[in-house]
């Protein structure tokens, strides 16, 4: 097989990598099982060599005009526009999600470009005209330096593109290290930037594993990190790379309840449920993964959504089907192992998605919806995160139980409620211990112009992505304090400096 498979490659300085790759990893066709490609694993030398061309290209690219600058992402937007088709085609060839979901996600990262297309007025600083006599004082916003974003699987185009439209737009540079699952978004997307006119060196992708990630966080030229994944690695990246004196933000796993009060309306309820616990098979940091079904509703709230999950089609994303495959069969079966775990502890399958019939080929790593009733808090399908196309359902008396469940979690990514009632409805956003709040919206991804991210241990730093906070993140304020000689200012003084 890795003779025929074709190799994929670093991207550096502009152009695909030519050097040889001592070491690779297979990717694959998750609908059909096959290898379709093998991907490079960088050695910390190539590392090097990609933040030595990010390095390189970092005092031009700081200099060229902030017009310069945003007309490059505009001409990004357009090319990413006209041929998001292709970059869809390719997610679902490689992360198995179906081609509508994987155009939405090119859609969502679309976003954070328009509104890096406008990051002039974000960049603007403050003038205070004589705040002490004949002095000014301005603030201004400078980029940060080379910075590096490292990808999880489950959103190849969109997570990469939550943070380099703003990093390149406030004058960083870039060095992209993908997930190793679907790693061939990214080189098409450092071609775009090239036809975009963006300068060799300005983005960059390594491909690689730890080897790679721990080379970006021990280079001293690389001066932030932006890391997307699982709680124990995101926990790792950003211990090792704030103990190196850089900033981090280190977005990380999640478990994410939808709380379902007695007064909602069911049938939005399930619609809304099975949307957002199978939507990409589950492998979704947003995804619903706990339904909380408060007081007497909870039979009529399954039944619904046993309807409904059992109406999905499972197969292969290139087929107009409701939802495709798992991203490997190593997490096809971890993810049915789970299922397991939930049955024998006494949960009951009402859906069971481990003997799909998929519209795709026999060898793809299929699972179907699962829907598993009377789950409860000490079972690992409900502590763990799954990350795949399972709902639990835990039934509870009170909103004050559901709430309590909720804030219990160690995770606080993203959360809804389901209700009519709004002083409810206002009292969980004000008491709920989680950054992304829905109400009546089951997956409340905030607009680019606000802020991505979760609380506890779904984000380790203080920023989140893209959004003013973004913005903050790729650059570093300097307050400048002016005067133009003056007679007035003349004679010696040597207390602290005092306002007059
Ligand atoms: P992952 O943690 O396995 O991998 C993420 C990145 O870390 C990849 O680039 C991978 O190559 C690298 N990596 C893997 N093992 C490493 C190690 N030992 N040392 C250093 N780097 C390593 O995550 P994944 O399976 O690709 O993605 C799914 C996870 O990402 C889920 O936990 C999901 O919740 C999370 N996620 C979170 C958000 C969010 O916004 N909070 C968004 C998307 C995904």
């Amino acid at each position: 097989m890795h003779n025929v498979a074709p190799l994929l490659n670093h991207w550096i300085a502009g152009k695909p990598y030519e050097g040889s790759a001592d070491r690779t990893a297979d990717v694959f066709d998750p609908a059909t099982g096959e290898i379709t490609k093998v991907v490079a694993l960088a050695a910390t030398s190539t590392v090097d060599e990609a933040i030595a061309a990010a390095h390189e290209a970092f005092p031009a690219w700081r200099d060229t005009s902030l017009a310069r600058r945003t007309q490059v992402l505009f001409a990004f937007r357009e090319l990413l526009n006209e041929r998001k088709e292709e970059l869809a085609a390719i997610i679902t060839a490689e992360h198995g999600k179906v081609l509508s979901d994987a155009l939405g996600e090119v859609s969502r990262g679309q976003e954070v470009v328009e509104f890096a297309c406008g990051i002039a007025h974000l960049l603007k600083g403050g003038l205070t005209e004589n705040a002490s006599t004949k002095v000014d004082v301005s603030s201004i916003r400078q980029p940060v330096g080379p910075v590096a974003i490292i990808s999880p699987f489950n959103f190849p185009a969109m997570v990469p593109m939550w943070f380099f439209p703003v990093a390149i737009a406030a004058g960083n540079t870039v060095i992209l290290k993908p997930s190793e699952k679907d790693p061939s978004a990214a080189n098409w997307i450092a071609q775009l930037w090239d036809e975009a006119g963006l300068p060799a060196g300005v983005f960059n992708v390594v491909h690689g594993d730890k080897v790679a990630v721990d080379a970006l966080l021990d280079n001293p030229r690389v001066k932030a990190v932006s890391f997307v994944g699982s709680t124990p690695i995101a926990r790792y990246v950003y211990e090792r790379g704030t103990a190196n004196g850089k900033r981090v933000q280190a977005l990380g796993g999640a478990k994410n309840h939808m709380v379902v009060l007695p007064d909602a309306d069911l049938d939005l309820a399930a619609d809304a449920a099975v949307n957002a616990g199978f939507g990409s098979a589950g492998e979704r940091c947003m995804a619903i993964s706990a339904l909380v079904a408060v007081g007497d509703i909870a039979d009529e709230l399954v039944e619904k959504i046993r309807v409904r999950a059992e109406a999905l089609e499972t197969g292969d994303g290139r087929r107009g089907c409701d939802m495709g495959p798992l991203v490997t069969r190593a997490h096809r079966d971890k993810v049915a192992a789970y299922v397991d775990a939930g049955e024998e502890a006494g949960a009951k399958l009402v859906v069971d998605g481990r003997g799909v019939k998929p519209n795709g080929a026999e060898n793809g790593f299929w699972l179907g919806p699962t829907l598993i009733d009377h789950v409860t808090t000490g079972m690992t399908v409900y502590t763990d995160e799954i990350f795949g196309p399972v709902l639990s359902v835990v039934r509870v008396e009170t909103y004050d139980e559901a709430l309590a469940l909720i804030n219990a979690s160690d995770f606080g990514n993203g959360t809804a409620i389901f209700t009519n009632d709004g002083g409810a409805a206002r009292r969980f956003q004000n008491e709920v211990e989680v950054g992304m709040v829905g109400i009546n919206v089951p997956v409340p991804v905030p607009m680019a112009y606000y802020s991505f991210g979760g609380w506890k241990n779904s984000l380790f730093g203080d920023t989140h992505a893209h959004g003013v906070e973004g913005v903050h993140f790729y650059t570093r304020g300097k307050v400048v304090t002016t005067r133009w000689l003056d007679p007035s200012h003349g004679g010696i003084n040597l207390g602290f400096p005092q306002n007059d």
